[in-house]
């Protein structure tokens, strides 16, 4: 019998390919393994997804695979299956979903690889730039003999047993003669040693001394205990840690990697966004030392690699990231953690539209490994699954430090209330009260709106015009900066701001609303001795964002305004006011998760006051007081929150009770698209679930956001409480997507969360 092979092709084409297998190379060929293939006329890399003896269907040639790449499979066993079912739940290529997991240079043009003749063989394209490599030294679990060393030989392994690793040069500042006692001890089995580069990462510049870990009270060591029992018992596992924020659930995930790496196996960790959470990297350096992974945006690619390749190799056994840390390639994965679990961003809204906490879930079952998904505000999907009995839920009810008490929440009805001392109607007299009062006793404030620019619309005051994007159904914004800009938040466009109202000539254009340019400028004004910075996807992506950061924990800005990258994680000591200047604005979105958007917005940006001795305050500015959200962060009532917010969904069947696969279609012909979302919607009902109205079919109707870009956009929403009826629906429906006008895309998105 001849050798088949499966081969998928990193090509955004749904389906993998077969080959056949020379029996020359029948003992290499492995799953996970790159090959060489043939691919219409060009010769491409492929990845290995399967083997199976058989032979080619009638009157089909295979072609043979031409040389095979990797000695060893390239990704391990454990996250190739993983991928695999990854591609078939969002319906995804498996092409695509293989060019998330692999490196750009893993996947290569193959040409390039050939022309400097290093093809068949391992990749040793990736030259180690900059070069310079230093000598560590790391200890090991060998234990020594009781008192069978003395000397500098003890000294510095007890140094290092403390620190972890340590770069030799180091230990010899310490110890005259370091280099012969670590040459001791590596021949007793005590230390091994290891040349490599420096990590050059932002992470990684500032040296971490190491922390000693404290006592935990009594519920994380509860928390923890149960954790380490799934960690022994080496079955997977997953829980919900739902803990008030500075509860001190970053302790429990270090304890839940210490315990995984005890046992010898590797640890994913998943924040929502790793370039504002340098103090968490910082947290794990600190009880880990430097051999972690941090998987960022700021990585050039061949440090991404190297990464990369040390994480697969098992040199590093923690990875870090953002969302697509959930490809990361851990070798011997057991655990899982996923902090801030609620968070929208862990959901990918291009491409692969995958959604990294459900991912990490299924790969740690897959895995046999322990997932711990955590916040303080959990996603209605947790909470249902924890009432389920598919998620055991970890509680941490208080904040570890036992002075800080959570703030007091106050609201403030801007109908009532007229306007401020500024004279700013949208900052009420009530926050400007009491942000004179915390500048006053040297404290910090954060004012957070949603809303960047310096008006969110302009207005015609003649007509009522309201100026939008040509290319999008949106208003334009308002921003200051360079001469003052009209700008559309969605495609980039930007112009100049026109003397006139293009519909009806009156030269009477106004700007409505407030935006964060036009915050700062006004708390500036009004606090002309304050010190006022703003934080917006303007100012400050990544490195930026962690600069003005650094300039609020040194106390070096008294006023901090900016959007919801002011509410994240940030441990500021000092803050004890925070005011939320439009909460309507959060609440009012047209989606069936506003309310639990807005929720979790306030209590996150709540938590930032008063996190440590002194009492936090929290002003709410809406114009709608009673509305559930704003009523239960008032309260710090998750709980209740969560009743409420499941009832109401349980009423409209929504998720978590009903699941959802979105058909996003759009043109620049908006007939076309309309036609197509038709075509699509008409499958779907004609589908068996959708006969027996197991699955519902909503719309085509045009989307929320109508045009984009120029491209009309139509919708066709599937919704069941059957997962697998509403599976098959959505199979039937996808279908149909290759016979469709070829100038419609379509997209399915599988578990929407953007809608
Ligand atoms: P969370 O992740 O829930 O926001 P953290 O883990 O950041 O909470 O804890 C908040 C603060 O309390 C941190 O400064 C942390 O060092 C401290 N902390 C956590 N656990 C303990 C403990 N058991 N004893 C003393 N301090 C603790
Ligand atoms: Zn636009």
């Amino acid at each position: 019998m001849p050798l088949l092979c499966e081969v998928a092709v990193p090509v955004p084409l749904a389906r993998a390919f077969s080959y056949e297998v020379p029996p020359a190379l029948a003992a290499s060929v492995r799953p996970g393994a790159r090959v060489l293939v043939e691919f219409g006329r060009k010769k491409v890399l492929g990845v290995v997804l399967a083997t199976s003896e058989g032979a080619a269907p009638e009157g089909v040639r295979l072609k043979p695979i031409t040389a095979v790449v990797d000695p060893e499979p390239v990704l391990p066993p454990e996250l190739l299956s993983f991928l695999r079912e990854l591609s078939s739940y969002y319906f995804a290529p498996i092409g695509e979903v293989l060019r998330l997991a692999l490196p750009a240079v893993e996947r290569e043009d193959v040409r390039a690889l050939e022309a400097q003749g290093e093809l068949p063989g391992t990749l040793s394209r990736v030259k180690q730039v900059g070069g310079r490599k230093i000598a560590y030294a790391r200890p090991t679990d060998v234990v020594e003999e009781p008192g069978g060393l003395r000397g500098q030989a003890a000294s510095v392994l007890a140094l290092l047993r403390s620190n972890g690793e340590m770069p030799i040069a180091r230990l010899e500042e310490k110890f005259g003669n370091a280099r012969a006692a670590v040459k001791k001890l590596a021949s007793l089995g005590l230390v091994v040693t290891e040349e490599r580069e420096p990590p050059r990462d932002a992470f990684f510049v500032r040296p971490e001394p190491r922390d000693e870990p404290p006592e935990l009270n009594e519920a994380q060591s509860a928390a923890e205990a149960r954790i380490e029992a799934a960690l022994e018992e080496a079955k997977s596992s997953a829980f919900l840690l739902f803990g008030v924020t500075g509860s001190g659930k970053t302790e429990v995930y270090l304890r839940a990697i210490a315990g995984c790496l005890a046992r010898g196996r590797g640890a994913i960790v998943m924040v929502p966004e790793i370039a504002l959470t340098p103090q968490l990297v910082a947290r794990f350096r600190a009880r880990f030392g430097d051999d972690l992974a941090v998987l960022h945006s700021g990585l050039s690619e061949a440090d991404r690699h190297a990464m990369w390749k040390r994480v697969r190799t098992g040199a590093v056994r923690v990875a870090i990231g953002a969302r697509s840390a959930i490809f990361a390639p851990v070798a011997n994965l057991g655990l899982i953690l996923v902090d801030e679990e609620h968070d929208g961003s862990f959901k990918q809204e291009e491409g692969v539209r995958y959604h990294a906490r459900d991912m990490a879930l299924l790969r740690a079952h897959r895995a046999a490994a322990v997932a711990v998904l955590g916040s303080a505000t959990p996603s209605l999907e947790s909470v249902h699954l924890v009432r389920q009995g598919k998620l055991a839920e970890l509680r941490l009810p208080d904040r570890a430090h036992r002075e800080a008490t959570l703030p007091e929440v106050t609201t403030v009805d801007l109908r009532r209330i007229g306007p401020g001392a500024t004279g700013n109607k949208l900052i009420s007299l009530p926050l400007h009260r009491a942000i004179e009062k915390t500048l006053a006793a040297g404290e910090q404030v954060i004012l957070f709106l949603n809303r960047r620019g310096f008006a969110p619309s302009v207005v015609c005051e003649s007509c009522g015009h309201v100026a939008t994007c040509l290319a999008c159904s949106v208003a334009l914004t308002f921003h200051r900066a360079r001469g003052g800009r009209m700008r559309c938040h969605y495609c980039d466009w930007e112009g100049p701001m026109p003397a006139a109202c293009s519909e009806c000539r009156a030269p009477s254009l106004a700007l409505e609303g407030l935006g964060t340019e036009r915050l700062e400028e006004t708390i500036a004004e009004a606090f002309p001795t304050a010190r006022v910075a703003r934080l917006d996807r303007d100012v400050a992506d990544g490195a930026k964002a962690e600069a003005i950061l650094a300039k609020m924990r040194a106390g070096e800005i008294d006023v901090l305004v900016g959007t919801q990258m002011v509410t994240k994680g940030h441990d500021l000591g000092n803050v004890t006011l925070v005011g939320v200047l439009n909460a309507d604005a959060a609440l009012s979105l047209p989606d069936f998760r506003a309310s639990e958007r807005g929720f979790q917005l306030l209590v996150q940006v709540a938590g930032r006051a008063g996190r440590r001795d002194r009492p936090g305050r929290v002003i709410i500015q809406t114009r709608n007081p009673e509305q559930p959200a704003v009523q239960f962060a008032k309260r710090h009532d998750v709980n209740a929150f969560l009743e409420h917010e499941l009832a109401d969904r349980a009423e409209v069947g929504y998720p978590p009770f009903s699941r959802l696969s979105l058909f996003r279609v759009d043109a620049l012909d908006e007939e076309a698209a309309r036609r197509a979302a038709g075509v699509i919607a008409a499958h779907a009902k004609t589908s068996p679930e959708g006969q027996s109205r197991v699955v519902e079919v909503l719309g085509p109707a045009a989307a929320p956001l109508a045009r984009l870009r120029g491209r009309y956009r139509f919708r066709v929403l599937l919704r069941s409480k059957d997962r697998r009826a509403l599976r098959a629906a959505t199979a039937v429906a996808a279908a149909a997507i290759p016979e469709l006008d070829r100038r419609v895309r379509v997209v399915v998105d599988v578990d929407p969360v953007a809608m």
